[in-house]
């Protein structure tokens, strides 16, 4: 057995797919750390401070191997001319699309997300852990809405999939998920200036729930693999998140080249890790809602030892939610998330 690592040695030593001493844990959490909060939506969500501080007050409480920093899925696509609406107990959302056609494709402008409210709230949140944890754990500034979700963002879900079905626009539909990448590379770029550890792109979109398989070779794929290769290094990763059951598309999302895929709890494990083994890091895939949220603490502990019983044995497996928590899962249940790792998890 290895001597005991930092959390941040622990994590590059998974992601690196070097030997380590246990499996790491993450917390998706921004939604629970600031639920006690109860200043304006726009207010919190726009406060970098503020949310930076949260995360270090849960990392305290907690003491999870990896940060994730963020706002929600909203922060880019306002960067790129989105309106943002601020509902009481959600995080901030698109109010509606920007462009009423695709043929507007060429009239977006280049985003400046350092001088946007949101992504600039992230920055912010990311620099203030960065700061205090950054020598000991892992901080993933999450620039988030990967090119094919910003991009239904941008023109509109329904609009794009029809134009998508119809293939008569592909032209157009090329150009969007372009400047959609370009915008995600230059959002991740600041976090890596600034020396997080990684970011990541979410692209719930481009899950085999919403579209075909066939849908995400053609629209996510080449665009995923854009972002990894214009970002990944040896001390920064890409850590791409795809909700729902990923199985089906699992060995395309490994051929990306993102070092870390984050799955959800519907996915085949013995299939998903098959497809991983020895190439790219798993992370997950503890159901948020169903186990964490509701569950209670036997189940989370099943839940975990079952994964960390498929996915562990080789290393390339941290320990998480699959997906974001909500913002009531009880404490009771992270902390056998978190003893789980611990207990189950060593190599
Ligand atoms: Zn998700």
């Amino acid at each position: 057995m290895l001597e005991e690592m930092t959390s941040l040695e622990r994590c590059l030593a998974t992601i690196r797919l070097q030997p380590h001493d246990r499996v790491p844990v993450d917390l998706h959490n921004f939604m629970m750390t600031i639920a006690d909060l109860t200043l304006p939506p726009a207010k919190l969500y726009q406060d970098g401070q503020l949310l930076g501080a949260a995360q270090l007050a849960a990392w305290k409480r907690f003491g999870h191997d990896m940060l994730l920093v963020e706002n929600g899925t909203a922060a880019l696509a306002e960067a790129c001319g989105c309106e943002v609406s601020y509902l009481p107990g959600s995080a901030p959302v698109i109010a509606h699309h920007l462009l009423a056609d695709l043929s507007e494709v060429s009239s977006l402008k280049k985003p400046d997300p350092s001088n946007s409210p949101l992504c600039k709230a992230v920055l912010e949140a990311a620099r203030f852990v960065l700061d205090r944890l950054g020598d000991r754990v892992f901080v993933m500034g999450r620039a988030d809405q990967g090119p094919f979700s910003l991009a239904c963002m941008i023109a509109g879900a329904e609009s794009l999939m029809m134009e998508m079905a119809s293939g008569e626009s592909d032209e157009q539909v090329f150009e969007l998920l372009e400047y959609t990448s370009d915008c995600f590379i230059t959002y991740a770029k600041l976090f890596k200036e600034m020396g997080c550890h990684g970011t990541s792109a979410g692209e719930a979109q481009g899950s085999p729930d919403v579209i075909s398989p066939k849908m995400y070779e053609k629209y996510c794929l080449p665009y995923a693999r854009k972002i990894v290769r214009a970002l990944e290094s040896d001390d920064f990763f890409v850590s791409y998140h795809i909700c729902g059951d990923t199985t089906r598309i699992i060995e395309r999302m490994v051929s990306t080249g993102a070092s870390i895929l984050e799955f959800d709890y519907k996915c085949n494990k013995l299939v998903v890790k098959k497809a991983a083994a020895g190439t790219t890091t798993l992370l997950g895939p503890i159901d948020p809602s169903g186990v964490l949220h509701q569950g209670s603490v036997e189940d989370v502990e099943t839940a975990c030892r079952e994964a960390i019983e498929a996915l562990a044995p080789g290393g390339g497996f941290i320990l998480g939610p699959g997906c974001a928590l909500p913002s009531t899962t009880p404490a009771r249940n992270i902390d056998m998330l978190v003893q789980c790792a611990k207990t189950y998890g060593k190599y």
